[in-house]
């Protein structure tokens, strides 16, 4: 075990009480980082070689300079009979979608490559107030539009640090990478449509979508700004909510961030979850597809070994005195996908109407005289097929005859889908549950190249944590075993607005009895590799 395998409270309380130094954690996550990491992101990355194929790739930039002079800082401050905060040497990265002042924010797309944003968003900025250590900007898929990374200009993609023929889920999947292989003790990503729980699912780690607003989206680039909410990843549910805790609360720079007190997390972690409401619901045991030939939706089982995960987990909670309820109805889930497909593209192509080659980012060379011609070669020649898709997909869902159609519908089943979950989570209801449990994703991480090119397949990875982003509720993704080929399993809680204290009691508990069986102990191959 080396220190960046350590865990951020762990490392924190080490570096505040002078057992280690901030500089030493950081040289040991640097060590890791050159170990497995191989070659960053690039926009002509050339031939994909053999040895690339064997390496994690989770990152576009290391900020190693910034890095090192934040931690000598932290050091130093402690060398002071100072406290340098809850996140004290704690050595972190950040998806390239969040502004860091002084590095460079991609997006991982080519229209943003050369941009270096003046400002820090607002939830590095409180991670690094609390004394973490920035290491570098991670991978993820461009303007975060994608399930596997695949679609990210800067290659060679994030790859599964189980497996490495394997995708390591997106969008956010740098940093579930990183995070899974000691390179950093936490990443900050972003959820839209599961971007945050999915590759958390799929990399073996823990994922939060927190209640949309909970956290402040100043310096995020937007996707869907009415869905988008930035989350920790991390290997235990401690270290995600000591995470959350530090970036969460109001913002005077984001109007949508919530002014909800930001509760102790850490204070009720420990305790216990006698007597809590966890319902199960078939709807979440499913996926349903839309057949364009009959027009008619069809529904698929999950895997066999997917479901049974959920129902140990759920027999694990039932041991510490939780009530198991069966059958919730959520009679609106089948719709998440095509509303989000709606909902998400309106928003995007509004969102990228900024990337004009005037304001920011790549402009395209030559002939400028016409304006016109201007944002056609700039957009043509720099954005990847995503945004290109996104944005037609999202001006046509909008335009004036067809927004009743399609844009006006989305929204109502929107609401559908928001009141179901009231439904169940009320208090004095039929089922007054505190928490759902579900699977976090219907397939565990599939092979590079297996989905990629059909966007809607792809978009169906997003089935089971769509919805919550819909209803704006927090969703926690805690690993919960392997399947027959030794991939991470994820299983998903998801709970009323704010109730992310609850959950992370919830996983923790989950977490303490399932502690000695054997699938805890395990770690991905590359690190047996270079131990
Ligand atoms: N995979 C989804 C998409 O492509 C979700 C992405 C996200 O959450 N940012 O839209």
């Amino acid at each position: 075990m080396d220190l960046c395998d350590l865990s951020a409270y762990q490392i924190a309380d080490l570096v505040r009480t002078r057992q280690v130094s901030a500089v030493e954690v950081l040289d040991s996550c640097l060590d890791r980082m050159r170990k497995v990491d191989g070659r960053p992101g690039r926009l002509s990355p050339g031939e994909i070689t053999p040895e690339d194929e064997e390496h994690i790739h989770a990152f576009i930039s290391c900020t190693e300079e910034m890095a090192r002079t934040q931690a000598e800082e932290v050091d130093e401050r402690v060398a002071q009979g100072q406290n340098p905060g809850s996140l004290a040497g704690v050595p972190i990265t950040v998806k390239d979608i969040f502004t860091v002042k002084g590095a460079s924010t991609t997006a991982a797309s080519r229209i943003l490559s050369n941009y270096k944003a003046p400002y820090t968003a607002t939830p590095v900025q409180r991670a690094l107030d609390a004394g973490a250590v920035v290491l570098g900007k991670v991978n993820l898929d461009e303007f975060t539009y994608g399930s596997s990374n695949e679609s990210s200009a800067f290659q060679p993609a994030p790859r599964n640090p189980w497996d490495t023929s394997r995708v390591a889920g997106g969008s956010s999947g740098g940093s579930a990478a990183a995070v899974a292989v000691g390179e950093g003790a936490l990443s900050l990503g972003t959820d839209t449509g599961g971007s945050v729980r999915q590759p958390a699912s799929f990399c073996g780690t823990v994922g939060v979508k927190p209640t949309y607003g909970r956290v402040s989206r100043y310096g995020l680039i937007a996707f869907g700004s009415s869905l988008d909410c930035p989350g920790p990843l991390a290997r235990s549910v401690t270290d995600a909510a000591l995470f959350l805790q530090t970036i969460a609360g109001r913002d005077r720079l984001d109007n949508t961030a919530a002014t909800v007190p930001v509760p102790n997390y850490l204070a009720e972690l420990e305790k216990d979850i006698k007597g809590m409401r966890i319902g199960l619901s078939e709807e979440f045991f499913r996926v349903t597809f839309f057949d364009a030939e009959t027009a008619e939706l069809h529904q698929e089982p999950i895997p066999e070994e997917i479901r049974n995960a959920v129902m140990a987990a759920a027999g694990n909670l039932a041991q510490l005195g939780a009530d198991i309820v069966m059958d919730v109805p959520l009679p609106h889930t089948k719709y998440g996908i095509p509303t989000y497909f709606v909902i998400s593209r309106v928003e995007a192509s509004s969102n990228l109407l900024r990337y004009d080659g005037v304001k920011y980012g790549y402009r395209s060379e030559g002939n400028l005289d016409d304006l016109r011609e201007l944002y056609r070669k700039t957009r043509g020649q720099a954005f990847g097929e995503q945004p290109k898709l996104r944005m037609l997909m999202g001006m046509y869902l909008s335009a004036a005859q067809f927004e009743e159609q399609y844009y006006q519908k989305a929204l109502r089943a929107r609401a559908l889908i928001r009141s179901d979950f009231e439904d169940i989570f009320a208090p004095g209801g039929d089922y007054a549950l505190d928490a759902l449990l579900t699977p976090t994703t219907p397939s565990t991480a599939f092979p590079i190249g297996g989905v990629y090119g059909d966007s809607v397949l792809m978009q169906y990875s997003d089935q089971l944590t769509v919805t919550a982003n819909h209803a704006g509720i927090p969703g926690l993704s805690i690993p919960a075993g392997f399947d027959g080929d030794g991939l991470p399993i994820g299983v998903q809680l998801l709970g009323p607005d704010f109730s992310e204290g609850k959950l992370f009691r919830i996983g923790r508990a989950y977490e303490r009895v399932t502690e000695e069986e054997e699938w805890r102990q395990r770690r991905p191959p590359i690190l047996e590799e270079i131990s």
